[in-house]
C-alpha cells in the first residue's frame, strides 16, 4: 500500500457508487484511547453546494452521484451510508506557543478509509458533523463562510501544485449557528492519505503514554510511510522526512504569498499537506511582515515567521517521539536535533530554488537570492501585488514593456530591471520558452481574500453559489491565461484591504 497523492492521475475511471467505495478503517484497529465513537448530525435544511469532482476522481466515485436526490443524506445520516465507521481522533497541540493537552476532533468526523483500486487509501473526514467528546466549549459546528474559504482555499492550493487536503463537497444549511453574528451550519466532506498531526503523538507523549505513543508510531509508520520499516531507526526517518516534507511545504506556500493564520502544531500534518485552513490568506501587496489573521495580536504567524514557526513545530513532533528514537534519552535529544538541523538548509534550498524558477533562472549564480529579495524590497516599498508583479515578469521582454510597471518607474526599479535583463542574459534562455517555464511556476489567479469574499456575500445574502463554482473552476488552472477571466487577475479592490479573517468558524 503506497501513501496515495493528489498530483498523481489515477488512471482507473471514476465510476463507482457510494455503496461501491471500499471501506477500511484502518484508525479503529488502534485502542479505543485513540478516537470515540460518534454518528453526524444533519443539519436542518441541508442542501448540497458543490461536488468537486477532481476530488471524487482520487476515489474513482461517479461524479453523478453528487446528484443524487440521497446524497447528503448519505454522508450525514447515522447508519446510513455502509461501511463507514465515524470517529473523532483525539489529539492535543501547541495553540500558539502554548501546550494544550487534549484537542481533538470537536467537530469533524473520519468516516472511515476508501481503499481504492490502484490500491490507495484516502481518509474520509466530515466537517461540521456535530459534538464530539472532544468539542470542549463548541458547537460541534462550521459555518458557511468558513467552509466556503476552506473548500475554495484547498481547490486553490490543489490547483497551484501544493500538498493539501481537498474537499469533495460542500453542503449548507437554514440551521442557524451562534458566532459575532447569527450565521448558517454548513459542512465539508475531505480527503487526505491521513488526519494524524503532529499533535496526534503530543497527545500520548505528554501523558507518558509511552506504549500508546509507540503504538502510534507503528501505526504510522506501517499504514503511511512503509518503505522506513526495514530501515534501522524508522522513527528517526519518519522525523527526517517530515521535516523534509514540512520545508519543502513551506517554500512552496512562500514562493506563491500563501499564510497558514493558525500553524499550531494540531494543525500540521504528518504528510506534509496544507490541513486547517482557518483565517489564511494570499497576499495581495507584498508585505514581509503580513499577517492574515485578525485574532493573531503578536503576529507570531507573520508571512515571514512561518519558516521559523514551521521548525518550532518540528520540535514539538521531535520532543513527542523522543523516547521511540533511543532507550537513553541524552541520544535522543541528540538525534532528534541532528535532525532538526537538516530542516533550515532544507527550507533554504527549496526557497532557493523556487526563487530561481519565479525569476526564470536555469543556471545558478551567487547573486540569484539577492536579486530576488531585492525585488521584494522594492515590492514592499512600493506596494506592489506579488502574484501580478511576478507574472508581467514572465511576460517575454517586448510584450512586457507595453504593459503597466507595477513596480512603477523610480530608479530603484529601473536598477533592478536592468540587473534582472544583465542576469537573464548571462542565463541563455530563449525568452519565449523562459516566458512559459515562468508562467507555469508564477500563477495567474490565486484565491484573493475578496474573492472568497464575494462568493459568501452571494451564497449567504442571496443563496446564490454561482461564483463558487466559478472559482473552482478558475483556480483548477491557476497558471493558464483563461482569457474570459482576466478580472480575477487584476489588483484587488481597495476595500479588500479592509477585510479582517479571524479564528472565528
Ligand atoms: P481549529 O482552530 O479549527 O484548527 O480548531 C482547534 C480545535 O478546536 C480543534 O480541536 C477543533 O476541533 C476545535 N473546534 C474548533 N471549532 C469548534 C467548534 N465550533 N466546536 C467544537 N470544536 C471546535
Ligand atoms: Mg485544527
Amino acid at each position: 500500500m503506497t501513501s496515495p497523492c493528489f498530483a498523481e492521475k489515477p488512471d482507473i475511471p471514476a465510476t463507482l457508487s457510494l455503496e461501491e467505495l471500499g471501506f477500511d478503517n484502518i484508525y479503529t484497529s488502534l485502542p479505543r484511547g485513540f478516537y470515540s465513537c460518534h454518528q453526524p448530525e444533519p443539519l436542518s435544511g441541508q442542501h448540497l453546494i458543490h461536488f468537486n469532482e477532481a476530488a471524487a476522481e482520487c476515489i474513482h466515485l461517479d461524479p453523478a452521484q453528487g446528484e443524487r436526490p440521497d446524497f447528503l443524506e448519505m454522508l450525514t445520516t447515522p447508519g446510513q451510508w455502509p461501511g463507514t465507521r465515524p470517529i473523532a481522533m483525539c489529539y492535543a497541540g501547541h495553540q500558539f506557543g502554548q501546550f494544550v493537552p487534549r484537542l481533538g476532533d470537536g467537530r469533524a468526523l473520519l468516516l472511515g478509509q476508501v481503499r481504492t483500486a490502484c490500491n490507495h487509501r484516502w481518509d474520509l473526514h466530515l466537517k461540521g458533523s456535530g459534538l464530539t467528546l472532544y468539542s470542549r466549549q463548541g458547537d460541534g459546528k462550521a459555518v458557511l463562510r468558513s467552509s466556503i474559504r476552506e473548500y475554495l482555499a484547498s481547490a486553490a492550493l490543489h490547483g497551484l501544485g501544493i500538498p493539501t487536503t481537498l474537499a469533495l463537497m460542500l453542503s449548507g444549511s437554514s440551521e442557524e449557528v451562534y458566532r459575532e453574528t447569527i450565521e448558517t451550519g454548513a459542512m465539508i466532506l475531505r480527503l487526505a492519505p491521513s488526519h494524524i498531526r503532529f499533535g496526534t503523538f503530543e497527545y500520548y507523549y505528554y501523558q507518558r503514554r509511552f506504549d500508546d505513543l509507540a503504538l502510534l508510531g507503528e501505526f504510522v509508520v506501517d499504514h503511511y510511510f512503509g518503505e522506513l520499516r526495514h530501515q534501522p531507526e524508522p522513527y528517526l526517518r519518519l522525523l527526517e522526512t517530515v521535516v523534509n516534507s514540512t520545508a519543502r511545504l513551506i517554500a512552496q506556500w512562500q514562493s506563491v504569498g500563501f499564510c497558514h493564520g493558525v500553524m499550531n502544531s494540531d494543525n500540521m500534518s504528518i504528510h506534509g499537506l496544507t490541513i486547517d485552513y482557518g483565517p489564511f490568506g494570499f497576499m495581495d501587496q507584498y508585505r514581509s511582515g503580513h499577517v492574515c489573521n485578525h485574532s493573531d495580536h503578536l503576529g507570531r504567524y507573520a508571512f515571514d515567521r512561518q519558516p521559523g514557526i514551521g521548525l518550532f513545530n518540528l520540535g514539538c513532533l521531535a520532543q513527542a517521539l523522543l523516547p521511540l528514537l533511543d532507550e537513553v534519552p541524552g541520544q535522543a535529544v541528540e538525534k532528534a536535533t541532528e535532525v532538526l538541523e537538516t530542516y533550515e538548509p532544507a527550507f533554504n534550498r527549496y526557497r532557493l530554488d523556487r526563487k530561481r524558477a519565479k525569476l526564470g533562472l536555469r543556471t545558478e549564480q551567487e547573486g540569484d537570492e539577492a536579486l530576488y529579495d531585492d525585488l521584494l524590497g522594492l515590492m514592499e516599498a512600493g506596494n506592489a501585488d506579488f502574484t501580478n508583479t511576478f507574472r508581467w515578469l514572465s511576460e517575454p521582454d517586448p510584450l512586457r514593456k507595453d504593459l503597466p510597471n507595477p513596480l512603477g518607474s523610480s530608479r530603484l526599479s529601473e536598477n533592478w530591471l536592468s540587473r534582472y535583463t544583465t542576469r537573464l542574459e548571462g542565463d541563455g534562455a530563449d525568452p519565449v520558452v523562459r516566458s512559459q517555464q515562468m508562467k507555469a511556476v508564477n500563477p495567474k489567479y490565486i484565491l484573493r481574500n475578496y474573492m472568497a469574499e464575494m462568493a459568501i456575500r452571494a451564497a449567504r445574502d442571496d443563496h446564490d453559489f454561482d461564483e463558487i463554482g466559478r472559482l473552482m473552476n478558475l483556480l483548477k488552472n491557476p497558471f493558464d491565461e483563461q482569457p474570459g477571466n482576466h478580472r480575477y487577475a487584476v489588483d484587488s479592490p481597495d476595500w479588500s484591504a479592509g477585510l479582517a479573517v479571524s479564528c472565528s468558524s
